[in-house]
């Protein structure tokens, strides 16, 4: 499935992280990566981006508040949802404090788990801090650019061509009409020719395809468009 949201799990307990694992992978939606340790869970947030971090509050060699503290000083930006184990508010409050963007209470059902999840996956994706995976590229909304993660090749996107991307990318892999496509990028009220939405394409097939005219990443559809990440 494409468009598939990387997840870090952080959590000692292991037949709990594997079972979280293995549930959220179960939703085609998610990879699961995990950590054991906030050491461990560090480094790889230094290295990798992830959609979302679930963090435990209870690690053995750091409170998972720290853990989410540390993160937002190295500059991770993606959502984190703190497991709290106490049934006190206080812990959540202070997951809060640390940077997390919500918490969940052990024990939770999956289906609660899931649904924040989403919501949170949903509202980072429409903020200006997302960093989307398109092929073999990192796609910056705040800066516009694309990073190309095999040859570390910066590309700059227009306002238009970051915008396209965006929309195509939030239609996880479905189609997007040319019609919904030119008003949600020019506005409904332009009075825009399909031709101006063509150059554009025609632009960034420029700058993200190997062979531009034989599009394997931003598709044509008969109607629309459709990007393959
Ligand atoms: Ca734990």
């Amino acid at each position: 499935m494409t468009n598939s949201r990387r997840i870090l799990i952080v959590e000692d307990d292991e037949p709990f992280r594997r079972m979280l694992g293995k549930q959220l992978r179960l939703h085609e939606e998610f990879v699961s990566i995990e950590a054991d340790t906030g050491v461990k869970a560090l480094e790889l947030a230094k290295a990798d981006y992830f959609d979302i971090i679930i963090v435990d509050v209870g690690l053995p060699d750091m409170d998972g508040r720290e853990v989410c503290r540390l993160m937002r000083r190295n500059g991770v930006t993606s959502p984190i949802i703190m497991l709290t184990g106490a049934d006190t508010d206080a812990d959540a409050i202070l997951g809060l404090d640390a940077g997390a963007n919500d918490y969940v209470t052990k024990p939770f059902r999956i289906g609660v788990l899931l649904a924040r999840l989403r919501a949170q996956i949903r509202q980072h994706e429409r903020s200006d801090e997302a960093v989307f995976t398109i092929g073999s590229f990192t796609f910056q909304t705040r800066n516009k650019f694309l990073l190309n993660e095999e040859t570390n090749q910066k590309i700059r996107l227009t306002d238009k061509e970051a915008a396209i991307l965006k929309y195509l990318y939030r239609a996880h892999g479905r189609v997007v009409d040319r019609a919904v496509l030119l008003g949600q990028v020019f506005g409904y009220s332009a009075a825009v020719e399909t031709h101006t939405l063509e150059t554009h394409i025609y632009r960034l097939r420029q700058k993200i395809e190997r062979d531009p005219s034989n599009a394997e990443i931003l598709v044509t559809e008969p109607g629309g468009y459709r990007l393959v990440v």
